[in-house]
């Protein structure tokens, strides 16, 4: 069970963080986990979420992307958008500070850039 402080939204990365979860405990305890939940402490909401084939490759795929930063030691630049509201690394992370950003870069947009 994970707890989210606001409304119930679904989002792919809170599944990921919730399935990651589920990962090292099924490794740490040599169990099978084919289920978590999310708590919505906003709206009262709980919600199930089914730790499919698709997602725990999703989970594999975030871990490789993670391990190749870690490799590279090159760091992207942060999201700065709706997701900084109420991330918990804001402090440190400072996604709003003026950094070497293109011009056309709008640090209170809060639309995704398009690949
Ligand atoms: S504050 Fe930083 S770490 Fe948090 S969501 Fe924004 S960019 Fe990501």
């Amino acid at each position: 069970m994970e707890y989210k402080s606001g409304k119930a939204k679904p989002r792919l990365a809170d599944e990921v963080q919730l399935c990651a979860q589920a990962l090292c405990l099924e490794e740490a305890f040599g169990v099978s986990i084919p289920e978590g939940y999310i708590y919505h402490a906003a709206s009262h909401k709980r919600r199930e979420v089914a730790f499919t084939p698709q997602l725990r490759r999703a989970v594999l795929e975030a871990r490789d992307g993670v391990r190749e930063l870690q490799r590279t030691q090159v760091l992207p630049p942060p999201a700065a958008d709706e997701r900084c509201q109420f991330c918990s690394l804001q402090d440190e992370c400072e996604p709003f500070a003026p950094r070497d950003f293109p011009r056309s870069f709008d640090p209170f947009s809060t639309k995704l850039e398009e690949a």
